[in-house]
Formats: structure tokens, sequence, C-alpha cells
């Protein structure tokens, strides 16, 4: 018998762009012991699991500090403060991010000058980092986007020439190094994203602060709980200890570090299924008529460990590709629609259509494929096949 309810619900598409019902079945009985220890703590806002997290963190990255607070955009924003920023400085950012790249800047006080991407690759372009600076930058602010480090070798560079202060925003970046450095870890810090469809995603959202350097490891950590150093509920102390800083309240719960500890354990056999999924679409899309571009890991002339958060191509009539993949069932996004500089909240920098070309060409030729750990392969089949009928008229495969 079918009820009401079910009929009212259509069924779901033929493959999503993001599930983990899968994982988290396999999961359960790990999560359930780490959430029953949370519920028994009794703390729920930075309290032992968070602790714990943090140290594996560690150990996973390499990272002397990591903070754990409750987003990847707080923790730009905490890292850019603690890192030095004062209101007015500037920071060169790329003008095809997630947004959260440059509104962190504007919420730590400072002005976001964007630069274009790289040719291949989507990272920020040294060169026109180089001719965007200003008297005013004080920080380069490279983006880790899609499978690969910006290029770091040249950005480093760049940066020690001109005296900047290297930030990343690595929120993308979990796994990915350069000549075994995790990403974060090159300059004076990075982040990461634990959003839920990010490499490694709890169940709400979280995030956290990279950084070997004790004095922004401290900064960070007072000022993702008002400027107090970072207790729990019971430590009456802190309750009535005065505020050097003003911070936010950005502290991380336990229920999320509860989860994203038991899917640590498979991080690195999420990131090679992720790796054997990439493949399959490569495999399945070269020389497909209407593809322009597959993901393409640029030599940087270091050891790199790129990893498939993203499978982003650049295809022809990207819109019109994206609404007969959507007619016919298979769910995909845009990386990014809009490039920065032209987003209405940065108007005020006064930048025009035409400004940085690389980054509004992405913008338009870009589709991001469903691209997960528990995606199956005759999935990978169906979502080609439906590329190959769109740019051929054909939906048989050679
Ligand atoms: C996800 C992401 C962020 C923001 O992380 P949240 O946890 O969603 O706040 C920032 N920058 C980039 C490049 C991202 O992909």
């Amino acid at each position: 018998m079918t009820s009401p309810a079910a009929a009212d619900h259509p069924p779901g598409p033929l493959v999503p762009f993001f599930s983990q019902a899968a994982t988290f079945a396999a999961l359960r009985p790990r999560i359930d012991r780490e959430l029953n220890e949370v519920l028994d703590d009794g703390k729920f806002s930075h309290g032992a699991k968070v602790a714990q997290l943090e140290r594996a963190l560690a150990d996973y990255t390499g990272a002397r500090h990591v903070i754990g607070v409750n987003s990847g955009t707080d923790a730009l924003v905490l890292l850019l403060r603690a890192a030095g920023l004062q209101p007015g400085d500037e920071v060169v950012v790329p003008a095809f991010s997630f947004v959260a790249s440059a509104s962190a800047v504007v919420l730590a006080g400072g002005r976001p000058v964007f630069a274009d991407i790289e040719p291949v690759g989507y990272g920020l372009d040294p060169a026109s980092a180089e001719r965007v600076l200003t008297p005013h930058c004080r920080f380069l602010m490279p983006v880790h986007l899609f499978c690969q480090l910006a290029d770091m070798p040249r950005l480093s560079a760049l940066a020690e020439r001109r005296g900047l202060r290297l930030v990343e925003d690595s929120a993308e970046a979990i796994g990915m190094r350069q000549d075994g450095v995790h990403a974060g870890l090159l300059g004076a810090g990075g982040v990461l994203s634990f959003f839920p469809t990010k490499t490694l995603g709890a169940i709400g959202d979280a995030g956290a602060i990279l950084t070997d350097d004790d004095a922004i490891a401290a900064t960070a950590d007072a000022l993702r709980h008002h400027g107090r150093p970072g207790r729990t509920i019971g430590d009456f102390r802190t309750i009535n200890t005065s505020s050097e800083l003003s911070g936010c309240n950005s502290k991380m719960d336990d229920i999320q570090a509860a989860v994203l500890l038991a899917k640590l354990d498979r991080l690195d056999a999420d990131i090679a299924r992720r790796a054997a999924l990439a493949a399959a679409y490569d495999e399945r899309l070269a020389g497909l008529p209407g593809v322009l571009r597959l993901p393409t890991v640029v030599d940087r002339g270091t050891a790199a460990a790129p990893v498939h958060y993203v499978y982003l191509i650049e295809v022809e009539r990207r819109d019109e590709l994206v609404a007969h993949l959507t007619r016919h069932g298979v769910e995909s996004e845009t990386y990014y629609p809009l490039p920065l500089h032209l987003q209405p909240c940065f108007a005020e920098l006064g930048h025009r259509p035409g400004d940085f070309p690389r980054a509004e060409a992405a913008c338009a030729r870009t589709v991001a494929l469903p691209l997960y750990p528990d995606l199956p392969l005759d999935a990978v089949d169906a979502v080609c096949d439906r590329i190959r009928s769109f740019f051929t008229g054909t939906g048989a495969r050679p």
C-alpha cells in the first residue's frame, strides 16, 4: 500500500550531487559510541571531544596547533585577526572562489584586493597578484580549490619579496600536501571547513584553524571565546576572567567533533575512493566533443598530493548542459557562478566585467559533477552518458 505521504514525495534524483547515506550506515556504531561519550561528558560546547579532535587533526596534518571553531568562514576571520590584520589592511584574494574567502577579510576589518587566477588550475595567479599590490597590502591569501594547492612556491616567493604575510584559505584542502607539508602550513596559517559536503564533513557547520605559530594559535584560541582562554561549561573561572580582546563565540560543538573523529578514520580511504571515481570520469569524458577541460593537476615542481574534493569540468553551453542533466535526474553544481569582483557585496571596490577575464571565463564554463565516496561507478556511467547525449545527440557509449 502506498501512503499518501509517499505519493507526495517524488522520487529523488537518479544521481544526487551529494549523499553520504551509505557512509553513515557503515559508520553508525562508531558514531554512536562517540556521541554517547559526548552525552555522558555533558559539556557539548568546546568540551573534551573537541580537544580530542584537535589532537587527531594535529596528528593528521602535522600542524603544531589546531583550533576548532564553528565554521571555515569563522576560522578565516579569526586567523586573519590573529595573524595581525589591522583595520583597513588589504588582503590579496583571487577573484574566483567561494564568497567566504573575501567576506572573511571584510569581517576581520580588512579590505579584499582581487587578482586573477592562473591559466590552468584555478589558483591565485602570482603575476596578477603582484600587479594588484598596493602599499596597503599586508596579506596574500591563496585559495586551494577543487583538487590541488595554488602555486605555493611562486606565491611564497612573492610574499617574501614584498614583505606580505601568507595565509591560506585551505578550507577545501584537507589531505592536500606540498612536499609532505599539509595545506595551511605553508605560511602563517590556514583553515579547514567541515561543512557537510567537504572531504571531511560534519553533520552541520564546523571548522578549524591550522598553524605552527604559537602566538597566532594563542590569539585565535582566545578570539573564538570572547577573548578568554577557551573553556567549556562548568569552568566558572573563565566566566569571570577579563577579556583582553573583543572576540566572538565561535566554539565548536562536541557533537560535530564526535562525528568528525569517527569519519577521520576513513579519510584516507575516502580520498582514495574519490581519486578512483575522478579517474573513471576522466576516462569516460576524455575527448568528448563539447568538453573543453577535465581537472588538471598543474606541475608546480614539487611533490604534490592531489585530493579530488570537487570534480570540475569546463564545457561549452554550460547552462544548457546543466538544464539537460537536471531534466535527466543528474544533479550538478556551479562552483562558482559569479566572480567575487562582480558580487554585489563588493560593488564599492568598483570592478567591471573584463577586469579578471580568467576568473570570469571559469565562472561561465565550469560545472561540478557528483563526486563523493558513496557514489557508485555505474552512477559515473549514467552522468557521462547524459553529458555525451547532450553534446552528440546519442546516449550510447562507443
Ligand atoms: C567551504 C569554503 C569556505 C567556508 O567554509 P564554511 O565552513 O562553509 O564556512 C571558505 N573558503 C572556501 C574556498 C570553501 O570552499
